[in-house]
């Protein structure tokens, strides 16, 4: 006899007859996991190469104009921070990836309410929306 502490929801959807999933759904809450780490990650690099190359502007006086080297750091620069600002917008998508799994709603477009495809999701676990969805948002 099976009878494991906190499957009374198993249990319950069982009997209701939907589709329980929540062996999948340990399989994405460790793949989320594992992409927050990789974007937190990420972010601290990014951050701490921007500091840096901030550093390196401030200890140099010549203006961008004419020294290639500064314009070469503020292009790095800016470069990091476009990266590092994906990256925080990719964190946001992670997060709330997560929330969906925890409210059994995880690979459901969140804007038509139909299944994300299997292989998106492997692709972008955090994808909020299904391919279509995010076909037609993305003009
Ligand atoms: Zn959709």
């Amino acid at each position: 006899m099976l009878r494991e502490e906190g499957s009374a929801q198993g249990w319950c959807a069982s009997r209701c007859g939907i589709r329980v999933t929540s062996m999948a759904d340990d399989r994405w809450r460790v793949r989320l996991n594992n992409e927050e780490a990789e974007t937190r990650a990420l972010i601290r690099a990014l951050s701490a190469s921007i500091d840096g190359l901030s550093a390196a502007r401030e200890g140099d006086n010549s203006d961008d104009e004419h020294d290639p080297e500064g314009s070469t750091i503020a292009f790095e620069r800016s470069q990091a921070s476009a990266m590092r600002k994906q990256a925080t917008e990719r964190l946001d998508e992670i997060e709330a990836a997560m929330t969906r799994v925890e409210a059994g709603t995880f690979g459901i477009c969140t804007e038509c309410g139909q299944p994300i495809a299997e292989a998106r999701l492997e692709a972008r676990p955090y994808a909020a929306l299904c391919v279509t969805c995010a076909s037609g948002a993305r003009r």
